[in-house]
């Protein structure tokens, strides 16, 4: 029945001029068409449930740079020395191959939302009916001055995309001698993975306990105090890590030195390190802020979160770190996949001619590991409150752990590999 009324209620009309070295289709197919902009944990997640929950009657075209997912969740391990990359990257195959996603490996460059045409970078353009927008956090670099170009010297790396950088901050880790220093520093909230920061200067403890023992790790956070877990990563680093971690907050990071490995402070004393690993604040992707969609302090993009439709463009659905968060809301992979399934399901009813789901619920876990056996957990259950138009916390849902524990670390490994089959297999 719905998928009678996809097809009947919705007629493609615009051809496809360039699909950046796909085969270009002609014509106008008989069913509505979805572009979704990138395949990471929002944009993959929208891509596959849009076909399956449309019975694949809606064409779905998802454009993305990269050969294959890296996932950022579980990358830290990769800095850490106890993973490696492949063990956190996904080809794209089962999108392809069992859900019938059209992906295109390319870069959207512009958005034109009143002709509902998206450009490639490699030239052509997609029509589209409804746009999934998933482009992630853009880091601010000229938040920090001298941070651009000491990236792009590969002297200060964020690795706060998995990746390439992930492997550099790895060497530059091998290549400290004992007894070095690495300082990670912290953008105020929100920024994407509040936890992420804290487990990443974890596991490089951990690193540095059994292979380099006189060294130290440095946190120098611009919040008041650890956003995330706060009590159980403190507990971790004075009982693991006695001597070797330390933590300082409001520590606001406003420029650095490449060449002597410094960072300035907007108050504190300077900072200099061995290895230097410094977080700019971020934004919505770059794609939603030059097309005019991050109209929440054009920092984030502002949704209906009853189907996550832009409140800036008619059938742009803006899912994952890209947007402006309700209270309580983390920018997380997890979360990322929440909205996506929110989103896909307002799609697909929309396409169909009826209306979006009243009352959508979201969750989310992040679980972190605390060294290379245990890990701790946060969770959390967002519910749709229609008479303020926001996601409010489930009382009682949720929490934190009790403690550390090599339980939750199998626990991890295995949500890590059912968020991934969830999003592309
Ligand atoms: C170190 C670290 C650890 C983390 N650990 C966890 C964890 O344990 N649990 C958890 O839930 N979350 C975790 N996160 C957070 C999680 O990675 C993000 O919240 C999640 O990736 C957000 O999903 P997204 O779809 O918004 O962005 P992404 O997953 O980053 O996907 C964005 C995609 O868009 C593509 N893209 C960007 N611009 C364009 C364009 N113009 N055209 C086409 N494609 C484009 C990019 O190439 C990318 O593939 C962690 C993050 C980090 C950095």
């Amino acid at each position: 029945m719905q998928r009678r009324r996809v097809l009947q209620g919705l007629a493609w009309s615009g051809a496809v001029a360039s699909l950046g070295g796909c085969a270009a289709t002609s014509g106008a197919p008989s069913s509505a068409k979805v572009v979704v902009v990138g395949g990471g944990y929002g944009g993959a997640t929208a891509a596959k449930y849009i076909r399956m929950w449309s019975a694949q009657a809606i064409d779905v075209v998802l454009v993305e740079p990269q050969p294959e997912f890296v996932s950022c969740p579980v990358s830290n391990l990769v800095v850490g020395g106890m993973r490696r990359l492949a063990d956190v990257t996904t080809p794209y195959d089962g999108l392809r191959n069992r859900h019938g996603v059209t992906i295109v490996r390319d870069s959207v460059s512009a958005i034109d939302s009143r002709a509902r045409t998206v450009t490639l970078a490699g030239g052509g353009t997609i029509r589209y009916d409804k746009l999934v927008l998933s482009p992630g956090v853009e880091l601010m670099f000229d938040g920090i001055e001298g941070l651009r170009a000491a990236n792009a010297e590969g002297r200060i790396v964020q690795a706060w995309r998995a990746g390439a950088e992930t492997l550099a901050l790895r060497r530059q880790l091998e290549a400290m001698g004992d007894g070095g220093t690495y300082a990670i520093t912290i953008p105020e909230q929100p920024y994407r993975c509040p936890p992420g920061p804290y487990e990443r200067a974890s596991v490089v403890a951990a690193y540095f306990k059994a292979a380099k023992p006189r060294s130290k790790v440095l946190i120098l956070d611009a919040n008041a105090d650890v956003t995330s877990k706060a009590g159980l990563f403190k507990r971790a680093w004075s009982e693991l890590y006695p001597g070797m971690v330390e933590y300082r907050s409001q520590h606001r990071a406003t420029a650095v030195d490449a060449r002597t490995l410094t960072v300035k402070f907007e108050v504190h004393e300077d900072v200099k390190a061995d290895v230097l690993n410094v977080l700019p604040p971020m934004r919505a992707g770059e794609i939603a802020v030059k097309t005019g969609l991050a109209n929440a302090n054009t920092r984030w993009c502002m949704v209906d979160y009853q189907t996550f439709e832009s409140t800036a463009a008619k059938d742009i659905h803006v899912v994952g770190d890209s947007i402006q968060v309700a209270p309580l809301m983390p920018k997380s992979g997890h979360m990322a996949n929440s909205h996506a399934k929110v989103a896909a399901a307002a799609i697909v009813a929309q396409l169909s001619g009826d209306q979006p789901i009243a009352r959508p619920l979201l969750t989310n876990t992040c679980y972190s590991f605390v060294s290379a056996e245990e890990v701790i957990h946060v969770a959390s259950v967002h519910e749709y409150v229609a008479a303020e138009k926001t996601f409010k916390t489930v009382a009682g849902s949720g929490g934190v752990s009790a403690a550390r524990s090599q339980l939750e670390a199998s626990y991890a490994m295995a949500w890590a590999r059912n968020i991934w089959a969830d999003c592309l297999a």
